[in-house]
């Protein structure tokens, strides 16, 4: 906790500009963000005030959006890994020590797509914002947590990635 105010909307934050009021997502309180291309997304507080988070991956040339139709869950992992790089480049987003797979967010809206192959619906985003490097131990945790928090089903091989 750096003890500095939440932000406020109207703040910036690099190509940010907060946008609503700080909610908590899995008790981390996070802000609704704009970047300046459009795209929103809660960020979390803590990454704006350190400016770890400037802009959406988009902007940051990171990613390049290609059409919605065209990802697939596979093709969106694969995108992850090339793109963003091997999830055990970076810390844990929930406990810090070294993480091993791109965990899924949730809470994407319109960028959730479904899939189901042999049986299992599998099921994840078309915008690398909505991942998060976590720990295998964190990873599993977070699914079912937020799976009962969303009121969907846990399922089997979310989004495991690994590193
Ligand atoms: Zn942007
Ligand atoms: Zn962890």
């Amino acid at each position: 906790m750096t003890g500095t105010p939440d932000p406020q909307i109207g703040d910036r934050y690099g190509k940010w500009t907060v946008v609503g009021d700080v909610i908590r997502l899995k008790g981390r309180k996070h802000a609704q963000v704009r970047c300046e291309c459009g795209i929103e997304r809660n960020v979390q507080v803590g990454h704006l005030k350190a400016g770890e988070s400037t802009q959406c991956r988009q902007c940051s040339g990171l990613w390049v959006r290609l059409p919605d139709d065209a990802v697939t869950y596979d093709a969106m992992h694969q995108r992850l890994r090339k793109e963003l790089g091997s999830a055990s480049e970076h810390e844990c987003y929930d406990c810090g020590r070294p993480a091993q797979q791109w965990s899924y967010a949730y809470y994407s809206g319109d960028r959730e797509r479904l899939e189901l192959r042999n049986g299992c619906l599998l099921r994840y985003s078309i915008d690398p914002d909505d991942y998060y490097a976590r720990c295998v131990a964190c990873h599993i945790k977070y699914d079912v947590e937020i799976t009962a928090e969303v009121g969907k089903p846990v399922l089997p091989d979310q989004v495991a990635l690994a590193a």
